[in-house]
C-alpha cells in the first residue's frame, strides 16, 4: 500500500463527515426502543450502532465527539480540515414541525463547536426537507448568521424525495445564496428496503448508492436544473455510480421522454449529461480506488471530483496513501485534495 506524503504540496480537506449531536443520538436511541416510526431501514442500523457490539461502541461514540478524539483521528490520517453534516437520517426521521426545530438547535450547536477549532471545521447545514419555507429560512439563516458552508440532504425523508416542485424552497434558496446541496444517502425507505435487509445489502455496502442515486436522478428528470440552473449538487461514492451510465442515462431519457409515455417525465432544455456534469460535484467517499475515482475526473472533471473520508464510518487512516499516489497530475490533485473544496465551500 502506497505511503501517504508526510508534507504535501495540498490541504487534504475531507468533505462529506459525519457528526451527530449526542441529543440526536438520544432521540434514535429513544425511537428504537419505542416503535413509533415504521422505518424497519433506520432501526436495523441504530438497533447495531445503539447495541454493545464493540465496532458499533467504537463509532456511536466517534460520530458524538467534535473534540480531542476526533482531532487525533484526523491527524493520524494526514486530514486537515473536516467538512460536517449532521448523520442520516439527521433530523429526517422526525415530523415536519420537530425536524425543523431540532435543524435550528443542531445548526447553532455545529456553529459553536466549529467556532472553537475554525482551521479544523466548517459545516453543512440540516433542515427540514417537509417544511419547505422554514427550510429555506433555515438554510439562509445557518449560511449568512452561523458561517455553515450549503445544506445537507439526506436524501428522502420518510419516503418522500424532493423531487416535487412544492419541496423547492431551499433549492431556491441554495441557488440564490450560491451554496451547494450535498445529497447524502438516508437508510432505505420502508418500500424499498426489504429485498435488501434479509443479505444485508440495505446500508453503505450498495444499498445507500440506489436510493441517494434515485433520488439524483428524480431531481433531475423533474426539471430541477431547468428551473435553478446554477444549483450545484455534491453527491459522495464516486457518484453513486451515476457517472458509470451518463450514457446510457442520457440516451434512454431523451427517448423516453419524447414518446409521453409517462406523466412524471417532460423533455428537459439539455440532456441528462449536461445536467450530470454541469450542476453536480462529486466526492470519492468511501472510494479510496483510483479507477472510479479517476473516472469521475476523466468524464466529468477535474473541478468536480473531490476528497471525502465518510468518517467516522469509513475511517481508514492508510487511505490518504492510497490517494496521495492517485495518477493526476499535480495541479488537479491540488483541486481534488483543496481547490474543489475552497471553490464548492467558499472556504
Ligand atoms: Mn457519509
Amino acid at each position: 500500500m502506497p505511503e501517504r506524503n508526510p508534507n504535501p504540496p495540498y490541504k487534504r480537506i475531507a468533505t462529506e463527515e459525519a457528526w451527530a449531536s449526542p441529543e440526536l443520538f438520544q432521540l434514535y436511541m429513544k425511537e428504537l426502543e419505542e416503535k413509533n416510526i415504521d422505518e424497519p431501514g433506520f432501526h436495523s442500523l441504530y438497533k447495531f450502532f445503539g447495541g454493545t457490539n464493540p465496532r458499533a461502541q467504537n463509532l456511536a461514540r466517534r460520530i458524538q465527539t467534535l473534540g480531542e478524539e476526533r482531532i487525533a483521528d484526523m491527524d493520524a490520517a494526514g486530514v486537515d480540515m473536516q467538512v460536517l453534516s449532521l448523520t442520516g437520517p439527521g433530523v429526517q426521521l422526525f415530523d415536519p414541525a420537530t425536524a425543523t426545530a431540532l435543524a435550528t438547535r443542531f445548526n447553532d450547536e455545529l456553529a459553536e463547536e466549529i467556532a472553537k477549532n475554525p482551521d479544523r471545521f466548517a459545516g453543512l447545514a440540516a433542515f427540514s426537507p417537509l417544511d419547505p419555507a422554514n427550510a429555506a429560512k433555515e438554510l439562509e439563516r445557518s449560511v449568512t448568521k452561523l458561517g455553515l458552508k450549503g445544506g445537507i440532504l439526506n436524501s428522502h425523508t420518510r419516503g418522500v424525495y424532493m423531487d416535487d416542485e412544492k419541496l423547492w424552497d431551499v433549492f431556491e434558496a441554495a441557488e440564490a445564496l450560491d451554496v451547494p446541496i450535498y445529497l447524502h444517502p438516508n437508510m432505505l425507505p420502508r418500500d424499498m428496503v426489504q429485498p435488501f435487509l434479509s443479505r444485508g445489502l440495505d446500508a453503505a455496502v450498495y444499498g445507500f448508492s440506489c436510493d441517494t442515486g434515485l433520488h439524483a436522478l428524480r431531481l433531475l428528470v423533474a426539471g430541477l436544473f431547468d428551473r435553478f440552473p446554477k444549483l450545484q449538487i455534491i453527491l459522495g461514492h464516486c457518484g453513486e455510480a451515476l457517472p458509470f451510465w451518463l450514457y446510457r442515462i442520457t440516451y434512454m431519457h431523451t427517448h423516453i421522454s419524447q414518446t409521453g409515455r409517462y406523466d412524471g417525465v417532460k423533455p428537459l432544455k439539455r440532456p441528462a449529461r449536461d445536467y450530470l456534469c454541469e450542476n453536480f460535484h462529486y466526492s470519492n467517499s468511501g472510494v479510496a480506488d483510483a479507477p472510479p475515482i479517476m473516472y469521475v475526473h476523466d468524464v466529468i472533471g477535474a473541478e468536480r471530483i473531490m476528497y471525502a473520508m465518510d468518517y467516522p464510518w469509513q475511517y481508514e487512516p492508510s487511505e490518504t496513501g492510497i490517494l496521495d499516489d492517485l495518477p493526476m497530475n499535480d495541479a488537479d490533485k491540488k483541486l481534488f485534495f483543496e481547490g474543489n473544496a475552497r471553490r464548492i465551500f467558499k472556504l
